[in-house]
């Protein structure tokens, strides 16, 4: 059986800790990497209904995408919510490992595979990193199709009904960007990469109104969609590089927005 570090080498490998920005924090953020590993769960965020599924499931890793603990802490209590559910974790003995933006801008990461699933070509980073890969990704597509067409072939990809749109439905588009999750400070380098549509998972109003007045159509497939496929890609990798470790995506976490 693999231990957490053998694990987490690999996962370094996959989204290297470079790649995340400053504000970030990845990597092993809880537990203790000599501890061997049977079960090991992927999920976007550590909510009460995931955390709970890891526990009950007798998981002795998670990897999830949005870290936990995300900001400095000084104490772990039960009054935050961040805190009850550290508490709850630790005491079952579940460590916690995130790889977030350095994953968003891996070579094989959820922005990568978001512009691969739109059928994009020459895909590269919006916003390069030094080190290489970076924020974002943005290609051309082989023929320009309609702003409606590649929200169609977005709902296909993430498997969802719905999304919002802002801009014309006809307009045609063929270079596109995208950045999964809340990346509104990557329209900038859309709109200046010459691209006519971007994909980003949420977008403050003011973003939207931004890309209207540049022509730029956005599609907002939702924080959630955008990038909780990935993480069941993610549970696929780690499930075919350490066949004796049971590895799932969580199936309890739900996106929290819903349609009224
Ligand atoms: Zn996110």
């Amino acid at each position: 059986m693999p231990t957490i570090a053998t694990i987490a080498a690999l996962l370094e490998e996959l989204a290297p800790a470079r790649l995340a920005e400053d504000w970030d924090n990845v990597g092993l953020l809880v537990g203790n990497k000599n501890q061997t590993v049977k079960k090991t769960m992927t999920c976007l965020t550590v909510t009460p209904a995931s955390a709970a599924e890891a526990i009950e499931a007798g998981a002795e890793l998670i990897v999830t995408h949005h870290p936990i603990p995300f900001i400095a802490t000084k104490r772990l209590t039960a009054e935050s919510t961040a805190g009850r559910l550290l508490l709850e974790l630790i005491a079952a003995g579940v460590a916690v490992y995130s790889a977030h933006t350095a994953f968003d801008s891996a070579g094989e990461g959820v922005n990568q595979r978001l512009a691969e699933g739109l059928g994009l070509r020459g895909i590269v980073p919006l916003t390069p990193h030094p080190e290489g890969q970076g924020a974002g990704r943005w290609g051309r597509l082989d023929v320009p199709i309609t702003l409606e067409e590649l929200a169609g072939r977005l709902k296909r990809f993430l498997g969802i009904e719905r999304l919002q749109m802002v801009g014309r439905a006809e307009q045609q588009v063929r270079a596109v960007a995208v950045g999964c999750g809340a990346a509104d400070e990557l329209l900038g380098a859309a709109r200046e990469n010459g691209c006519q549509a971007m994909v980003l998972g949420e977008a403050r109003f003011h973003t939207c109104l931004e890309a209207e007045a540049n022509g730029i159509g956005l599609l907002l497939p939702g924080h959630f969609a955008s990038e909780r496929f990935a993480v069941e890609r993610l549970a696929e990798v780690l499930g075919g590089r350490f066949p004796e470790v049971e590895v799932w995506a969580s199936r309890s976490e739900r996106d929290p927005l819903q349609w009224g």
